[in-house]
Parts: structure tokens; C-alpha cells; sequence
């Protein structure tokens, strides 16, 4: 690769990879402790949508990833409603190690590791659409949100589309919550042709740098 040039696919593989390798051997903060296996995420490094969990589960923790519990069939079953796949998007989370007894992460832990590791899987992958699921991950891009409130609405913000939804759980514990989760993920085709849409029209002479070189800078709490 020139200096100045995109990098390939299979470079972006291969940092993704090399992000995942450093997740493995990470012990910034307790939860490498307790944990069985790191889950970095998972899906194909050209995901034009990114789903942003919370962190791992009992069942995430045993196999290494992301959403293969009961929130995970859940998604898939959202996914598979407006035609999508998991095998199309990338889904992470904000911490990448279980927190013990599931409890909620701390925010010295959601700081570092959404430091460390989550920007740069974000620059590097550059998906058109953020989908925080829950919480704790729509609070890095929208800090004074309530998810009560901004659920389902998009925010259009340098070049991309956050778009914050409820936890899976969260509507799995509540099933009132349903028709609004699935009136929520109708919206995600219309946003993604949005987003297709507005790459097609550059708005300035400069072309955009490359991927893996915008830096993503979350709000933390
Ligand atoms: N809940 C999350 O937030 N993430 C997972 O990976 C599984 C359940």
C-alpha cells in the first residue's frame, strides 16, 4: 500500500485482526479477570452498519461472541425482518470482556476500552450507520440522551448516521416495547439508502481521507 492509499480489504482484515489480538491480551481494567474469553466483535470488515451492544453475556463470554444468546436470536430475528442477515453488519459491543454477574460496566471500564479498542474499530471499518443498542452505548454518541425519548431517532453527524435503538433485553423483558423495536428497525433500510445516497454526492473537491485515518472521538459519559 502507497502512503496515501485506501487500504485494501485485506488489510482492513488484518488490523481488525491485530485489534482483536491486542483485545485478547488486554488487562487494562478488572474485567480481564473474570473473564473467559474477550469477544471484539464480529462481521465483515465492509459492514455498512455497525450494531454497538452493551457487553458480553454468560454465553458471549463462553464462545467469543458477540449476541449468540437470547438478545442475539432476538436481533437476528429484527435482522431477518427487514431482510438483513448478521452475517452483513458488524456487531460489537462497548466493552469487549463480561462484566461479572452481568452487572453493569463502570465507567472507568466503558473509558478505556471504548478508548483503546472500539474507536478504532470504528475509523477502521467507517460504517455508514452506528446503531447503539441500550444505553450505555448510545450515551458515547449521544451523552444527554434518554432512550425513552431518542430512541429511533437518527442523528446525521460527520458524514454518518447514529441511530439509537432499545437493548434487545430490554424489549425481551418488556414485550410492550415490541412494536415500537420493530417500527425502529423498518427505519434502517430507509436510512442506509439515505446514507448510500449521500456518499454518492461529495460535497467538497477533496476527496475523503482514508478510512482507517478519521479519527473517531466519542463522548464518554
Ligand atoms: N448483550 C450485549 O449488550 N451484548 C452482547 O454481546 C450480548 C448481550
Amino acid at each position: 500500500m502507497t502512503d496515501h492509499a485506501s487500504p485494501t480489504p485485506e488489510e482492513r482484515k488484518a488490523r481488525l485482526d491485530a485489534i482483536a489480538a491486542e483485545i485478547a491480551r488486554c488487562t487494562k481494567c478488572v474485567l480481564h479477570r473474570s473473564r473467559t474469553h474477550t469477544v471484539p466483535g464480529d462481521g465483515p470488515v465492509n459492514a455498512e452498519i455497525m450494531f454497538i451492544g452493551e457487553g458480553p453475556g454468560f454465553h458471549e463470554d463462553q464462545q467469543g461472541l458477540p449476541f449468540v444468546g437470547a438478545s442475539g436470536k432476538y436481533l437476528e430475528e429484527l435482522l431477518a425482518a427487514i431482510g438483513l442477515s448478521r452475517r452483513e453488519v458488524f456487531i460489537t459491543n462497548v466493552v469487549k470482556c463480561r462484566p461479572p454477574q452481568n452487572r453493569d460496566p463502570l465507567p472507568g471500564e466503558v473509558e478505556i476500552c471504548t478508548k483503546t479498542y472500539l474507536e478504532r474499530q470504528i475509523a477502521l471499518l467507517n460504517p455508514k450507520i452506528i446503531i447503539t443498542l441500550g444505553r450505555y452505548s448510545m450515551g458515547l454518541f449521544f451523552p444527554d440522551g434518554k432512550i425513552t425519548r431518542i430512541h429511533g431517532q437518527p442523528k446525521r453527524q460527520d458524514g454518518r448516521i447514529y441511530y439509537p435503538l432499545y437493548h434487545p433485553a430490554a424489549v425481551l423483558r418488556n414485550p410492550d416495547l415490541r412494536p415500537v423495536m420493530d417500527a425502529d428497525m423498518k427505519r434502517i433500510l430507509d436510512l442506509l439508502q439515505e446514507a448510500r445516497q449521500a456518499e454518492q454526492k461529495p460535497s467538497g473537491d477533496e476527496p475523503p481521507p482514508p478510512a482507517d485515518e478519521r479519527p473517531v472521538q466519542l463522548s464518554l459519559f
